[in-house]
């Protein structure tokens, strides 16, 4: 991240700060998980897709820049009409398509807290939201959605990556989109600036865990195609950090001697969790400031 871009971030405190090069040779790459669920990769937020008679639902949809090739990745699936969108949370890299969603006929569907955020904070260039991109369907703790044959259980988890993540599960593909509570392999964003935090993040991953079984299909928010194991890996992650950072804090220590502690998180920056955007002296500060908050 450049020096502007992090000014910028710290000017847009809530704003994601995931940076992203802005080349035009994305791929929009996706991978079938059962008979109407399909996960869709390209550059942000990994997207899922559901197909059917009863018409596509969409869950993210990465950046504005990338609609065109996000819908004709989806119309290589279906050729029907894309009619609902779920936000599993406010970040532009899994909400920047959402005005262009609308435009095709998607109706959008997220958490109270998504839409206040959305249509509240200002975008990196300053502008504000248009109506477009908000949520027409919002709730406060969880719904279901009733499409293509199954139940799509869809379930807020309180102040853990951001103050409005929800989790989906479909109840027959037996696959799970975690939104932004799971980074596969990499140290997550605890955007405290927008609600998140150490502890809601944890028992949002355990609710999570309680749901699925060894054979669901984990998406989550970054990373590649997971499940119940890897996942489970992810929580011990986070509690060992926490319960190392709270072993600091209980010494006394301060946020500037945990962010050069590298021994309280070395195992898992041995093991590659460390990465460009949150790195193990962020992941340390991150959990210290939380736990202090
Ligand atoms: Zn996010």
């Amino acid at each position: 991240m450049t020096t502007i871009q992090k000014l910028l971030c710290l000017l847009l405190l809530s704003i994601s700060c995931i940076t992203y090069a802005q080349s035009d040779d994305v791929t929009i790459t996706s991978t079938k998980l059962s008979d109407n669920v399909y996960m869709l990769v390209g550059q942000g937020g990994n997207i899922g897709v559901s197909v059917g008679e009863d018409g596509v639902f969409v869950i993210d949809n990465q950046f504005a820049r990338l609609t065109p090739k996000i819908i004709s990745a989806i119309k290589k699936l279906s050729d029907q009409p894309i009619v609902f969108l779920a936000n599993t949370h406010y970040h532009g890299d899994h909400t920047g398509g959402n005005a262009n969603m609308t435009k095709v006929g998607a109706k959008i569907i997220a958490h109270d807290n998504v839409r206040k955020r959305l249509a509240e904070t200002p975008n990196r260039d300053g502008s504000i939201n248009e109506a477009a991109a908000l949520p027409i369907i919002t709730f406060n703790d969880k719904m279901s959605l009733y499409i293509n044959g199954e139940q799509v259980a869809i379930f807020h988890v309180d102040n853990a990556h951001t103050d409005g993540d929800v989790l989906l599960y479909f109840t027959e593909s037996n696959v799970l989109h975690t939104g932004d509570t799971y980074f596969k392999g990499w140290y997550p964003y605890i955007d405290i600036a927008s609600g998140g935090s150490i502890d809601g993040y944890i028992d949002a991953v355990k609710r999570a865990l309680i749901l699925i079984d060894d054979e669901t299909k984990v998406i989550p928010g970054h990373g590649a195609l997971s499940n119940k194991t890897e996942y489970t890996s992810f929580l011990k992650m986070l509690e060992t950090l926490r319960t190392n950072i709270q072993a600091e804090i209980d010494k006394g220590k301060s946020e500037e001697e945990v962010a050069i502690d590298g021994a309280l998180t070395k195992k898992y920056d041995d093991l590659g969790y460390s990465w460009n955007f949150i790195n193990s002296e962020k992941i340390r500060r991150a959990i210290y400031k939380s736990l202090k908050h």
